[in-house]
């Protein structure tokens, strides 16, 4: 792992763009907290609609979670449908996963219509069973989505699986034809030149300290000045600092961290992955993977060991799960590994919401590639007064004894894969 480097695979084709030059303004209409998928997205929005806005990132511009993470479209919800109907009721757990489709058809329209040079496929998602058991379980979920949500979803039983995956670790698996891949990094240019073209100001290496009530609107305290505005979106997600003490209570952060190989041959990535979708599997503690864009190395993301400090160490751990999937890989080298955080909230649903005046959206629990881009406009609109509505809407509940720092997650981290050992062990 020595020549490994610590940085997105996703930055050698598209870096966070640098920060503006510009003079941050002392008026506006709105001040964005957050340049990623979330934040473009409203400010896409609200600019094309006529307001002045300014987007503000402690980091570069999207160097947050929108331009780090694996490119799978899925907007997952971490409760699966089945689920859904059981503790929602089927009315409402169509509304979540209905909004879930439509969040991917706005977009891949958002991608087509603007001509957003991403990579973008839409080439399907396969997620494999840990045992005969989950199977079934996936057999049942295919139902019931074809049924009501007519997704045309498929359960692959384990003697089609070498037409999905060169792995033998599964018992069958799932598959849905509507999720698709994209190239993170070269998306989030995209939104950022729709949001600069629409008339808005990007301040990266800019953070955002306080906001206090002003008047009718807010004053907004950046690391270049204060600004007087109308309106405040908080779009800072798993990055969510002390700025936001109120908010900080409610996420958790969670680091996700990414390997990708070197280039392998067309022979084995035709054995390992021969459909090239994006994959997952049905752990608590999920891991998905993925071929580059140029179809010649593997990507793979899971959650990051707990406690863990060096890098590199955790690179070797995230690699190691994956040599679990493809053994072939075990002499394969990585040349690339990085982390980021994603957000979780109690309940684990996106949340969209207004408090005290200020708008948020947050809480994608590690799939937001789809809901950022979704929740933000949504936000955004309603700003604008138009048609906001979502499932998602409601603050995230409070966490109780937690400030920010997610002391628990080494015991629930050890829990979740004591659970997925046992899963392992059942009958395949
Ligand atoms: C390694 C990894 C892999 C992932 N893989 C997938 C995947 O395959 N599919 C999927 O759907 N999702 C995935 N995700 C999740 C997805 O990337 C995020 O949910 C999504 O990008 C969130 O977008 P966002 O704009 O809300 O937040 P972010 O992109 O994280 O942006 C938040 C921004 O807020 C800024 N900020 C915070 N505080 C302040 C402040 N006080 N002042 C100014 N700026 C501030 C931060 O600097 C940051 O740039 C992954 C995430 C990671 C980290």
């Amino acid at each position: 792992m020595s020549g490994v480097i610590l940085n997105p695979y996703w930055w050698d084709a598209a870096g966070p763009p640098v920060s503006t030059a510009d003079q941050v303004l002392s008026t506006c209409d709105v001040a964005i907290v957050g340049a990623g998928y979330t934040g473009l997205s409203a400010a896409r929005t609200l600019a094309e609609a006529g307001l002045s806005v300014q987007v503000f990132d402690k980091q570069r511009v999207g160097e947050g979670a929108s331009s780090r993470n694996g490119g799978i479209l899925s907007g997952n919800l971490r409760i699966g449908f089945g689920a859904a109907i059981r503790k929602y009721g089927l009315e409402q757990a169509v509304a979540i996963y209905r909004e879930g489709i439509a969040a991917r058809q706005f977009l891949a329209a958002t991608i087509r219509d603007n001509a957003i040079d991403c990579d973008f496929q839409m080439n399907g998602r396969f997620t494999g069973a840990l045992n005969l058991d989950d199977f079934g379980a996936m057999q049942r979920e295919v139902d019931l989505l074809n049924t009501h949500l007519d997704l045309g979803a498929q359960a692959i039983a384990k003697p089609d699986l070498p037409d999905e995956t060169g792995s033998t670790a599964y018992s069958g698996g799932l598959l849905r034809p509507d999720i698709g891949m994209f190239h993170p990094a070269k998306f989030l240019r995209g939104l950022a030149t729709l949001a600069t073209d629409a008339g808005a100001t990007l301040h990266g290496e800019t953070a955002v300290t306080g906001i206090a009530r002003k008047g009718e609107g807010f004053a907004v305290a950046t690391a270049r000045g204060t600004v007087t505005v109308r309106h405040v979106v908080m779009a800072t997600n798993g990055y969510t600092d002390a700025s936001d003490r109120w908010l900080r209570r409610r996420l958790v952060p969670i680091t996700s961290r990414m390997v990708v190989t070197e280039e392998i041959s067309d022979n084995l990535m035709n054995h390992l992955l021969p459909r090239r979708r994006a994959m997952g599997e049905n752990r608590n503690l999920y891991r998905y993977y993925r071929p580059s864009p140029d179809g010649k190395r593997i990507m793979l993301g899971s959650r990051e060991p707990a406690l863990s400090r060096d890098p590199r160490a955790a690179a070797e751990h995230v690699r190691a799960g994956l040599v679990d999937i493809f053994p072939e890989l075990s002499d394969v080298a990585i040349t690339h590994s990085w982390s980021g955080y994603v957000a979780f909230s109690r309940e684990e649903l996106p949340r969209i919401f207004e408090r005290d005046g200020i708008h948020y959206a947050c809480a994608y629990c590690g799939s937001g590639t789809v809901w950022a881009h979704w929740l933000g406009t949504k936000v955004a609109l309603r700003i604008l007064e138009k048609d906001g509505d979502s499932a998602f809407d409601g603050a995230p509940k409070m966490i109780p004894f937690f400030d920010g720092r997610p002391w628990f997650l080494p015991a629930a981290m050890a829990w979740y894969g004591l659970k997925d050992r046992q899963k392992v062990r059942r009958p395949r």
